[in-house]
């Protein structure tokens, strides 16, 4: 099997002033790098876990092995550089890595950037995002929708570079002939559906460069709210595996977007089958139930704070409580946004103390928030 197509494509989109992506496309490697942190650190970080990953000597390990070691290596390297550099303290970046060899397609991942599988025109995501709505939405705590308009959706739970080590996801596919892979950014992702990435690479994948710019200007025109890149490769012939063998990746892939798509939790009326009295009574509860809810959430919905992070990243507190009602209704606004304090520049215990949605005062939460700026910005 051999690499007979690649291309890459990164841009900026329509809404940041820079672009903090980074990529490799240098067959049989390719990398994307979407980094995080206050004034210029993001582009530091994925640019330095990217050079890393290029200027790397592929060794005689086996492929997952080489794979993780790769990505250790890169946020070591991010890792030493931010805490040497005070104005990069807490920077940090995702990093998604394909590398090919022979049948073998291994892939390496943190954060939130993606690896997709285009075998036979159906498209499938190969990466789980590190980020605390997927989390959420794979324990079926918030439904696939709701987490597309969550105020903690830019929060990822694994980085680079934010601290000494960091935990790799790494696995193998046995390719097949004309299997076409795409790592990009969130940028994309979070602008355009599966099923529209998968309709345009069918339709244009005899140019895979033309097959890029397709999904930068998908992305751009539903908005660009963040900086964009994808990478693209094409694999040609090579040794046929067992149908057995491609099943069992193929089940594997599978389940992995069907853990994805855990239904939410949906409220629903049932008939009441009872006799007449028993349901007045049952109405009449119902009717008190509801009135102390209401009374009690409109003091909650007021006096209640919880801290969580903006979508371009910055943290924020809100008033309200984290949850979001069907029709795009929130309970909750921001009141407070932090000038320069962004979710990746936390550290991973950090991160799980002050976004599990306790709710706390106005005050206890602008000190908490005043005290963590003190910490990145001492
Ligand atoms: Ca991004």
């Amino acid at each position: 099997m051999s690499v007979i197509a690649s291309s890459a494509h990164t841009d900026t989109g329509r809404r940041r002033r820079r672009n903090e992506d980074a990529f490799v496309c240098e067959p049989p490697l390719f990398a994307v790098a979407d980094g995080m942190g206050g004034a210029q650190a993001g582009e530091v970080a994925s640019r330095l876990a990217a050079d890393s990953v290029r200027e790397a000597k592929l060794g005689d390990l086996p492929s997952p092995e080489q794979t993780v070691e790769l990505i250790r290596e890169a946020n070591r390297r991010v890792y030493a550089y931010s805490s040497e550099n005070a104005s990069t303290r807490g920077m940090g970046t995702t990093m998604t890595v394909a590398l090919v060899e022979g049948t073998v397609v291994t892939i390496g991942h943190v954060g939130d950037s993606r690896a997709y599988l285009l075998r036979e025109d159906q498209l499938t995501q190969l990466t789980q995002d590190h980020s605390l709505v997927a989390e959420l939405v794979r324990s079926g705590r918030l439904s696939p929708k709701e987490a597309e308009s969550h105020p903690r959706r830019s929060v990822i739970t694994r980085a680079l570079g934010t601290e000494s080590d960091v935990e790799v996801d790494v696995f193998s596919i046995r390719a097949q002939n004309g299997d076409l892979f795409l790592l990009c950014s969130d940028g994309l992702t979070s602008m355009v559906s599966d099923e529209k990435i998968a309709q345009l690479l069918v339709a244009a994948r005899a140019d895979l460069d033309g097959a890029g710019e397709k999904l930068v200007a998908a992305a751009n025109q539903a908005g660009g709210e963040d900086n964009i890149t994808v990478v693209l490769f094409e694999l040609e012939a090579g040794e046929p595996e067992t149908e057995e063998e491609t099943e069992q990746k193929l089940d594997d892939a599978k389940t992995l977007t069907e853990a994805d798509a855990v239904p939410a939790l949906k409220l629903a009326m049932q008939n009441s089958h009872g006799h007449r009295s028993r349901r007045a009574t049952l109405i009449a509860l119902a009717l008190a139930f509801f009135v102390a809810i209401v009374g009690l959430g409109v003091f909650t919905v007021s006096t209640a704070h919880f801290i969580g992070a903006e979508p371009d990243g910055r943290v924020a507190i809100y008033q309200g409580l984290p949850f979001d009602l069907p029709g795009d209704v929130h309970l909750y606004r921001p009141v407070r946004v932090s000038a320069r304090l962004y979710a990746a520049q936390l550290t991973l215990s950090e991160r799980r103390r002050f976004f599990n949605n306790d709710l706390h005062s106005y005050g206890d939460t602008t000190r908490e928030l005043s005290r963590l700026e003190g910490a990145v910005y001492p």
